[in-house]
């Protein structure tokens, strides 16, 4: 027999969907949102609807953005660009307010064992948002591991060709680990050390 009364059970079951939470912490979740008052409650399943009904991917950066254009892709020098993998790293590249440029999300890495190729990320959108454009710079930060190794590599391949300079970001974020674990100093750093690759 389930501990829990079905309705309990299935709200704890929905936080364990959620990164970082345990069997645990989900109870502690589930427990909380029942001691809510209904305009609470109603406003907390509200935001979850509202936040996958409005946010979209920016139509030049792939971040997510609830406008056509994000924000960043508004009003900053369009002349560096820094790819990353994901919508997370722009966030943790943001918090180091080392960075004026703009960025462009490829929603993946090349990773052959995954099945995932360049055709299966924005490197196509990418060459295209380069080309007959003034691009000064990309900088490469993707994760420094081998799929974000290996796909700095192969778009900076693509680009050099273009004359377009490309950089990745320093070492300094330990091999194998992920941008958005990163402190702010360790990025701000990595990013003033750059190397051209
Ligand atoms: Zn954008």
């Amino acid at each position: 027999m389930n501990v829990f009364i079905e309705p309990i059970g299935k709200l704890i079951n929905e936080f364990t969907k959620l990164p970082g939470v345990g069997a645990k912490t989900a109870q502690r979740y589930a427990y909380k949102v029942i001691n809510m008052s209904e305009e609470e409650a109603a406003e907390f399943a509200e935001s979850i609807l509202n936040a996958k009904k409005k946010v979209r991917y920016c139509k030049i950066c792939g971040n997510f953005t609830d406008k056509d254009v994000c924000d960043i892709c508004s009003v900053r020098d369009s002349s560096v660009i820094c790819v990353v993998k994901e919508p997370k790293d722009v966030l943790a590249m943001e918090k180091a307010h080392e960075f004026n440029g703009v960025y462009h999300v490829l929603h993946g890495t090349i990773s052959p064992m995954d099945g995932i190729g360049p055709n299966d990320i924005r490197i196509k959108e990418l060459l295209s948002r380069v080309s007959g454009k003034t691009v000064k710079e990309v900088i490469m930060a993707t994760n420094p591991d081998v799929e974000g190794e290996a796909t700095a590599m192969y778009i900076s391949s693509l680009l050099k060709p273009l004359g377009i300079k490309v950089s990745r970001l320093a070492h300094g974020i330990p091999m194998g680990s992920e941008l958005e674990y990163a402190d702010e100093v360790t990025i701000s750093r990595a990013l003033i050390d750059r190397k051209e690759i």
